[in-house]
Order: C-alpha cells, then structure tokens, then sequence
C-alpha cells in the first residue's frame, strides 16, 4: 500500500473514535460492565477516581467504578489519578443487565406486606427517608478492601435475585436491590468489611436491618436479622457478629439480605463478594460492539406495567 493511502486510514479512523467519544482520545481505555456491576482500573498506581462528575478515594490503589442497576446504556466517562496526580481518562460502557420476575407468595401471617395499611405505609416511608440520608455513604477514607468478607459464614450460593422485579401474591411488586442468601435461621451475621454502625433499627419491610459505613461512599446493609449485636454508632471491624439471621420484615424464611451502595449506586454484592480479579478490567478496547453483550440470553420482556416500589428487602 502506499504510505499516504496509509496516513489516510488512520485519519479517518482517529477521526470517527473522536466523533463517538468527544471527550476521549482514540486510545481511551475501557470496560464493558452491565447494570449494577463494578469496573476495575488497575496497575496505574491509583490515589483518586472519577465518575458521575465524583471524585472518591482508590482502594488498595486500584480504581473501582460502580454502575447502578439503571444506570443509562452507553458510554459513561470514567477517570483516574495516579500518585503523582496525573489524570488518566477512560470510559465505562454499560450494557444491559439480565434481571429476572420473580412471583412470591407470602404466607397469612405476612400479608400486612401485600396489603399495607396506611399506617404501614406512613411508617415505612418514614423509615425510606431515614435510609435515603444515609445510603450516600459519609466519604472519607475507604475502610474497605475486595473481596469483601462474606455475611455469614460459611455463605451458601445466593439467589440471581439482584435487581429482580418480585410480585407478591400477584399484588405488590417490588425492585429488589440486594442478594438474598439462604443462612439457617440462628446463624451470626458478620461485617463485611471495617466500618460504623450508622444505623441499626427495626424497619417495617427489612426488619431487623444494620446499615454499616465503610467510607468511602461506600455503604453495606444486611436485613431480617432475628436479634441485633450492635447499636447505632458502635465501630466494627471486619467478621465481627452483627446479629443472628433470622426472617423479621417481608420474608419467606429465613435468610440473610446483603445490599450495596457505593456513591449512592446500587450494585450486585456477589461481584465484590468474588475475586476483583473477575471484575470488567478497564484496558485497550477496540470500537466493536463487546461480545459478551451479544451473547448475553435474551431478556424476557416485562408483561407488567408500572414501575415496582423500591422498597428494601
Ligand atoms: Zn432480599
């Protein structure tokens, strides 16, 4: 080929990159990472993230990028700096996660649940408003590191219930914005990570519910606890008791609810409960289309109308 037919290529391909990201080079790095999953900026160095138009601390030196289960498809632009203070830039590019519809029937004893009185209702709108304050997470240093500790010990496999729509009794549906694990009923309960009790109350859906702030922004809850071992306030250390599992608030049975938020996004507990090795790794990335979004099952279409409650547990 002729070497100007060459520099004519590369021109017209450098110039469609710029088109599709204004903001980024060419070369930008990136990550494909689905709805409510976490990229992973490594091997930089890193002290600061960036993303959402936030700045928040690296953990063990590499950059976590957290992507809310409705986090709008597409490219979303990410940034890191490294020790010196050099900013890198890149992308995420968030492609639809699979959540499923999930009917449960909760038994006679429950069903204050599906048919909420108003003082219910009054009571846990009160209790949303509490939380909303608080699930920010307080920033500052993060007290954290992946993978996190599991919730209880030994942690069977959880459900794929993250993000999942559940219908009760045919009634009420509901986002569900946790992972539920099928811990026996007397099991402790342990702290995924080092952090502060911000709030430890009995709540009309999660019931007996600990919210505990790893700095950071990043915040961890865990629900339907029997009993509590810790009050608002206290400071706990990785694997500390917590309380013993049990099934108060909306249950079936019993089982232990982990949530997550991280800058106030919503995330799937099993992908920081695993290796961070595993996570999308943010790296070179070519403009075509990532192949695990093609291969990805078909989602099945929601038959329902409205928009769930985002209720927790
Ligand atoms: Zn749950």
């Amino acid at each position: 080929m002729h070497p100007k037919k060459i520099d004519v290529l590369v021109a017209s391909v450098a110039l469609a990159c710029v088109l599709a990201a204004p903001a980024l080079g060419a070369a930008a790095p990136g990550a494909s990472v689905p709805q409510g999953g976490v990229a992973r900026w490594a091997g930089l160095a890193a002290k600061e993230c960036g993303i959402y138009g936030k700045r928040y601390a690296a953990v063990d030196a590499i950059c976590y990028y957290p992507i809310d289960l409705a986090t709008s498809l597409g490219r979303h632009q990410i940034a890191l700096w490294d020790q010196d203070g050099k900013q890198h830039l890149g992308f995420v590019q968030v492609e639809e996660g699979i959540f499923l519809e999930e009917d449960i029937e909760l038994p006679p004893d429950r069903l204050r649940y599906v048919d909420i009185s108003p003082a219910d209702s009054a009571r846990a709108a009160k209790e949303a408003a509490e939380t909303a304050k608080i699930l920010g997470g307080q920033g500052g240093v993060a007290q954290f590191s992946f993978p996190l500790g599991p919730p209880a010990h030994p942690l069977p496999q959880g459900a794929e219930d993250f993000g999942s729509v559940r219908t009760f009794n045919g009634k009420y549906s509901s986002l569900h914005t946790g992972r539920d694990y099928p811990v026996a009923e007397g099991t402790p309960a342990k702290a995924v990570a080092d952090g502060t009790v911000v709030l430890a109350a009995d709540q009309f859906f999660s019931g007996n519910s600990l919210y505990v702030d790893h700095g950071g922004g990043f915040v961890s809850m865990i629900f339907h606890l029997s009993s509590l071992a810790v009050k608002t306030g206290d400071t706990v250390k990785r694997g500390d008791t917590l309380g013993v599992v049990g099934s108060t608030g909306r249950t079936t049975g019993p089982h232990v609810h982990l949530g997550l938020r991280w800058l106030g996004k919503r995330i799937d507990p099993g992908f920081l409960l695993a290796s961070p090795d595993l996570l999308p790794a943010v790296g070179p990335m070519t403009a075509a289309k990532p192949k695990a979004a093609t291969q990805a099952p078909a989602k099945k279409k929601s038959k329902r109308t409205g928009k769930p409650a985002e209720d927790e547990g």
